[in-house]
């Protein structure tokens, strides 16, 4: 295929894609979507979508509106989750062409316009400079970086200006192409094709994505194995009291079929050789669920530098 021919192509699917995002056809198959997700989810038992593992007697949580929102809590892999029954591929069809509201992560007319990224970023809470900087210490030159579910690639731009040696992993391919093409940035499919092209990275990081990935164990493995990285930093909704505070129930839904807790961290870090530090930004109970941030080191890194703030 030519370039003009593809250039087009991607130009009619990015206007497609923008068009749909003002519409209320966009609402109207997602929520078509999720029925038909949480509808198959139940006919296979709600079984845990990153495990499979059965629900036990007490791992229903809350029951929910037509159990379309019950939350369960997998005693095998500690997530939180709804059922879920569309998986695998799939769910590429649905990070290209249906998920529409995520604010900046589906506003690819943004790309366009590369001064008002930063004010948007900075509006939406989603600069991460400061955070990475932090985990990492002082260093002496940038390390590589990849952000798994970069969307277009607007989180890799302030680290791709600190010098960084960027590149990101995003499943939604008129998103991915969007980057590639508009912003010059690597983006890959998966962690394994990211890996086969660049090997290992210094740095993973994943901003409020784990929570929509039904496998994610899966995923982190690979990224964990494929990509090797010293540390990684995966920033996901803080959901860890939902017991205690209903309000956290509603992270579970239409958008995140999961739940990412500290001990679904405490796990995996255990079962995969990673040593775990988890904490907790801006919870404020009934109001603001906050964030959990797990920071990953493989055990083959260097012992901790002090830690300093970014300038
Ligand atoms: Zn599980």
């Amino acid at each position: 295929m030519g370039s003009s021919a593809s250039d087009r192509k991607l130009a009619e699917a990015v206007a497609w894609s923008s068009a749909v995002s003002l519409d209320r056809v966009s609402l109207a198959a997602s929520m078509l979507w999720f029925a038909a997700d949480v509808g198959i989810g139940r006919l296979r038992g709600s079984s845990c979508p990153n495990c499979d593992a059965a629900p036990g007697r007490s791992s229903r949580l809350y029951a929910g509106r037509f159990h379309a929102f019950s939350v369960y809590r997998c005693h095998e892999c500690a997530v939180l989750y709804r059922p879920v029954g569309i998986r695998g591929k799939w769910l590429d069809l649905y990070y290209s062409r249906l998920y529409a509201n995520a604010d900046l992560a589906t506003d690819l007319e943004r790309a366009g316009d590369p001064a008002g990224i930063s004010a948007r970023m900075a509006a939406e809470g989603k600069h991460r400079v400061a955070l990475v900087e932090g985990v990492l210490g002082e260093r002496a030159s940038p390390p590589s970086l990849c952000i798994v579910g970069c969307s277009w690639g607007y989180e890799l731009l302030p680290f791709r200006e600190r010098g960084y040696d960027v590149f990101g992993i995003e499943v939604g391919s008129v998103r991915r192409e969007h980057g590639k093409r508009k912003l010059g940035l690597s983006i890959y499919a998966t962690p394994e094709e990211a890996a086969a092209e660049r090997g290992r990275v210094d740095v993973a990081l994943s901003s409020h994505m784990l929570e929509h990935v039904p496998r994610v164990t899966d995923l982190v493995k690979a990224i964990t194995y494929r990509l090797a990285p010293s540390v990684q930093v995966h920033i996901t909704p803080y959901v860890d009291s939902v017991e205690t505070d209903p309000s956290l129930a509603r992270i579970i839904g239409r958008e995140h079929p999961l739940g990412i807790t500290a001990e679904f961290w405490r796990r995996f870090a255990a079962n995969n050789g990673q040593h775990l530090d988890c904490r907790v930004d801006a919870y404020e109970p009934g109001r603001a669920c906050g964030e959990l941030v797990a920071v990953l080191r493989a055990p083959t890194a260097p012992p901790r530098p002090p830690i300093t703030r970014a300038a």
